[in-house]
């Protein structure tokens, strides 16, 4: 099977008219007949949906963010996003040729066109995001937008060069989040044998382990903590990881200094040649994309499906459309969705270095490629800009830092109150699990000067923890996402 099949033959100039052809016939056919959020939107701003021709086009219809997905009023503002047909909307809006073509269509597959209608339209599955600040905002997929969630898969199996006759394990943990779906949907679709075994919260780490060992995986999938958390289990037990060549990680960023760290380990196990890629996902777009085959310390960018959606890069502080090489923030449409259904949609992601196009330099795909180099909101909820002992911190720094230093097996930092009393100053305790013969007092030197160069922020405290007790802290194994940095500090 080549799912990549169409897209990858084409030059960026016919990328670029099929998305245009795609654009209107999406507005016009489905999204304006049929979203009830957009017919407002369209009607209020007096935009002519047969005017939106082209990705400049698109600039005239207003930006969404996920303010607009949430309303405290309203906790059913999600449904006005999902394409709603009815019989009188289809009458009215679609020319009888095309009713008459599907019909027919249905008819010689021995179906009814309501079936197939249903098909198409009718949400039958969810996934919703995991925003610590927000509510949850779900997102609903038709049976249509489930086959391009496994076309997506597919993709991705085909981009890190997983073979038929190979196993992957999918590591992600058992939610109705995107990652794990969607490595579930991409083994069955690209016909490859998957374990899903839910994460550490599921099965344990010792579960995990033991299913790893007995089925041998070449491909293993999941959140960057959790992978290492497991492949430093297998370490310890001195299991021979030599059968492992990909590791796919995602839902976090994955930095060079952790590839690193992870490859020498799993060097270390025999494991020589393995591949670590990182992917981008998010919720609202109901897919990921991913990097392919490179050296660890390289990445190719995240291979797109121009043929799916449409990116644009923004001013984040004015809106400003910028060109597809430059800095700034990613702005989503669907082009060929049903059920929930977005257009300029501001993830709040900043990106690094844009969009290329023309053929991939590592595997000669012709498709867009975005920049790995990306900030995620979701990371910044978390990890955000905070003030430490009455400095603004971007708390990425602290992750950084402690995430290369080699010495450091894991780690944690806490932001807290001394005496826990909310008027009282900030400290900064840095919980540590050294790497085995480290010296102590070398290491907190090391971890007091690296952080302090970078943050201008002095750690009160560096705590050396056994590892046991370090897995509890960071909640390793009972949390979908590790407290790599807790902020403890009472809200006043
Ligand atoms: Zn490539």
């Amino acid at each position: 099977m080549n799912a990549w099949k169409g897209i990858t033959s084409l030059s960026y100039s016919q990328i670029q008219a099929l998305q245009n052809q795609r654009l209107f016939s999406f507005i016009n056919t489905h999204v304006y007949p049929f979203s009830p959020f957009y017919r407002k939107l369209f009607d209020d701003k007096k935009i002519d949906p047969r005017t939106i021709r082209t990705k400049e086009d698109l600039q005239r219809i207003p930006f969404i963010s996920k303010a607009d997905l949430i309303d405290k009023d309203n906790p059913q503002k999600f449904k006005d996003f999902i394409l709603q047909p009815d019989k009188e909307k289809i009458k009215s809006c679609w020319p009888k040729t095309r009713l008459l073509g599907l019909a027919l269509k249905s008819l010689s597959q021995g179906r009814h066109l309501q079936e197939d209608l249903a098909r198409e339209y009718r949400p039958i599955f969810m996934t919703f995001t995991t925003g610590t600040t927000n509510a949850p905002v779900p997102f609903m997929y038709s049976r249509y937008d489930l086959d391009n969630l496994n076309l997506s898969g597919a993709r991705m199996v085909e981009l890190f060069g997983v073979k038929g006759d190979e196993r992957i394990m999918n590591l992600f943990p058992f939610a109705p989040h995107l990652a794990f779906w969607q490595t579930f949907f991409g083994a069955v679709e690209a016909g490859v044998f998957g374990l899903s075994t839910g994460g550490g919260k599921v099965m344990g780490t010792e579960g995990n382990l033991t299913a790893l060992m007995r089925m041998k995986p070449s491909t293993i999938l999941g959140v960057p903590s959790y992978v290492y958390h497991l492949i430093r289990f297998a370490q310890a037990k001195g299991y021979d990881l030599s059968f492992l060549k990909n590791i796919v990680l995602g839902a976090a960023r994955v930095t060079p200094g952790y590839k690193q760290k992870l490859s020498e380990m799993l060097k270390a196990q025999g494991a020589k040649q393995v591949y670590i890629f990182g992917t981008y996902g998010f919720t609202e777009a109901r897919c990921a994309w991913a990097e392919c085959p490179t050296e660890n310390h390289l990445s190719s960018g995240y291979h797109l499906y121009p043929d799916k959606e449409i990116f644009e890069i923004i001013d984040p502080e004015t809106g400003e459309v910028r060109e597809d090489g430059a800095d700034g923030e990613l702005v989503y449409t669907n082009l060929d969705a049903r059920a929930s259904v977005i257009l300029r949609y501001r993830t709040g992601d900043l990106i690094k270095g844009g969009m290329t196009h023309g053929p991939c330099p590592y595997c000669g795909r012709q498709t867009v490629r975005l920049s790995s180099d990306i900030t995620r909101l979701s990371d910044n909820r978390d990890i955000h800009l905070s003030k430490v002992k009455g400095t603004l911190v971007n708390l990425s720094h602290f992750s950084e830092v402690l995430n290369s230093i080699a010495q450091i097996s894991e780690w944690q930092l806490e932001i807290r109150k001394h005496n826990d009393d909310p008027f009282e100053v900030d400290e900064i305790v840095v919980y540590v699990t050294p790497q085995e013969g480290a010296d102590q007092l070398t290491l907190s030197k090391l971890i007091i000067d690296k952080l302090t160069g970078a943050t201008e922020v002095a750690p009160n405290q560096i705590e050396f923890i056994p590892l046991n007790e370090m897995v509890k802290r960071l909640e390793l194994e009972t949390a979908n996402k590790e407290k790599r940095i807790l902020d403890t500090r009472p809200k006043v």
